[in-house]
């Protein structure tokens, strides 16, 4: 399984045309081929920069990801700070959106989605 963990991310929200910003991590089960972390980071930021919902964004990356490597399976987690929610009505400062997408074995088989999961939640 190849992981790439906390790849900055900054984002504008469609509803609100408000910035959301964040991190997204990104795992793969490769089946022979294995693309570089910069061209990881580099399908996030293409994404991002469209304006869209997080939810969208995470589905996207995951998708874009698994047509890019042909891997066995992908898990895309997106955690973010909205604008939209620390500024308007509701002004809440400190809480965060996370979303998440598993595709193929990520989503059929428990023990892989767990790989990734205990990996990105470790700090090893
Ligand atoms: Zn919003």
């Amino acid at each position: 399984m190849v992981i790439v963990k906390n790849i900055e991310l900054y984002s504008l929200c469609e509803h609100h045309l408000l910035p959301f910003t964040g991190t997204c991590h990104v795992g793969y089960l490769p089946t022979g081929k294995v693309i570089g972390l910069s061209k990881i980071a580099r399908i996030v930021d293409m994404y991002a920069r469209r304006l869209q919902i997080q939810e969208g964004l995470t589905q996207q990356v995951a998708e874009a990801i698994m047509e890019v490597t042909g891997a066995l399976g992908v898990g895309v987690i997106i955690e973010a700070r909205h604008m939209c929610m620390m500024m308007r009505g509701v002004e809440k400062q400190n809480s965060s959106m996370k979303t998440s997408v598993m595709l193929c074995s990520f989503r059929a088989n428990q023990s892989t989605r767990n790989e990734f999961l205990n990996l990105v939640s470790s700090n090893i």
